[in-house]
């Protein structure tokens, strides 16, 4: 669909919040406390963070939550019975204020949830959720979105995104599905006729690092590198970086009981876990952190463009400014694309 351009006033977003808020639906939005910024549901408009570059959490947990019950069971005489999650159950949301580079996730994460198995949870979940995206106009030197295919004013994955033109301005609306024009529906008069405004001036600058298409190319024959053990050495597989990521997707399944009555649970997971490859033999096929760092680095460069014609990586930089080992993403495919093979 061809996008339609409005104009939006500052003052008019809160309006729409208010209108959305009344709409039955909830409405998720950045929140900062004790220098923390975080994605959650937003009550007052006052409430939502707008000075900052990133969110500590990216937002997936609103179609991929970081605990989720999938199914109630309970033991009876004639043996089981299993009651599955209905899809009303499921809330409408609105996500306000996600960035492009985690707007570009949507699509990455759905990738991995719709491979070889449709994920029905994860597609009602997503299919309730409408994308405001909101452009950015500051950067820090984690971000790295212009050397895997997003910009800082990125429409792809947002259903309506909004450019603020210039520091206290009015903001541009880029109307891009129909979830974005159910929104323009319940209040047209918020948003104006735009005419020949050029977004470019007002976003920040990310230079270009690397090219994701040069890293595939050299991890096809940097599986047995002895870089991996130098970029791995201080990785203490804490799994922060998994769980920060917009399109990290591995889970695993617990079964919480009690008596005759339990729900099966799935919960993050992340393959920088010593116990993520652990056969009950004993045997873990990825025994040491050099191993599961480049598995990481192999899925999201090289497996996934391979099986999905996707990148696993959106540049947004959450997994270097949340390690606690000072491991850089950035600084490690630059030495990839740079090594001598
Ligand atoms: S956050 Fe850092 S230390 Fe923790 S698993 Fe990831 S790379 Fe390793
Ligand atoms: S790997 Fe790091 S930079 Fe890439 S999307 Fe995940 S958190 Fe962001």
């Amino acid at each position: 669909m061809k996008s339609d351009r409005r104009l939006v006033r500052k003052g008019s977003l809160e309006k729409l919040f208010e209108v959305l808020k009344g709409d039955n639906r909830q409405v998720y939005a950045p929140f900062s406390r004790n220098g923390r910024t975080s994605y959650r549901k937003i009550e007052k408009f006052s409430d939502i963070a707008t000075d900052y570059i990133q969110t500590t959490q990216s937002s997936k947990e609103v179609s991929f939550p970081r605990t989720e019950k999938i199914l109630d069971y309970s033991k009876n005489a004639d043996g089981m019975s299993v009651k599955g999650i209905e899809p009303d159950q499921i809330p409408q949301i609105m996500l306000w204020g996600i960035r492009p580079c985690d707007a570009m996730g949507i699509g990455e994460l759905s990738s991995i949830f719709n491979w070889d198995y449709k994920d029905e949870i994860y597609n009602n979940r997503l299919s309730k959720v409408t994308v405001l995206g909101f452009s950015c106009s500051k950067t820090d030197e984690y971000c790295f979105c212009t050397s895997v295919g997003g910009n800082p004013g990125n429409t792809e994955g947002s259903d309506i995104l909004f450019t603020q033109l210039g520091g206290n301005g009015d903001y541009l609306a880029e109307i891009l599905t129909e979830k974005g024009e159910k929104v323009i529906a319940l209040s047209p008069e918020l948003f104006e006729a735009a005419g020949d405004i050029e977004k470019e001036k007002f976003l920040a600058d990310v230079p270009v690092k690397f090219s994701h298409k040069e890293i595939y190319g050299k991890l096809e024959k940097f599986f047995d590198s002895e870089e991996w053990v130098g970029q791995s050495l201080r990785c203490i597989g804490c799994g922060a970086c998994a769980y920060v990521c917009p399109t990290c997707a591995c889970f695993d399944i617990q079964d919480d009981s009690h008596g005759k009555l339990g729900s099966r649970v799935r919960c993050w997971d992340s393959c920088g876990f010593s116990l993520f490859t652990l056969h009950t033999s004993g045997h873990n096929p990825r025994n040491v952190q050099s191993a599961r760092w480049r598995q990481r680095i192999m899925h999201k460069f090289s497996y996934m463009p391979e099986r999905l014609s996707v990148y696993g990586c959106t540049g947004c930089g959450r997994c270097s400014r949340a390690c606690p080992a000072d491991m850089n993403i950035l600084e490690h495919l630059t030495s990839i694309k740079e090594a001598a093979l």
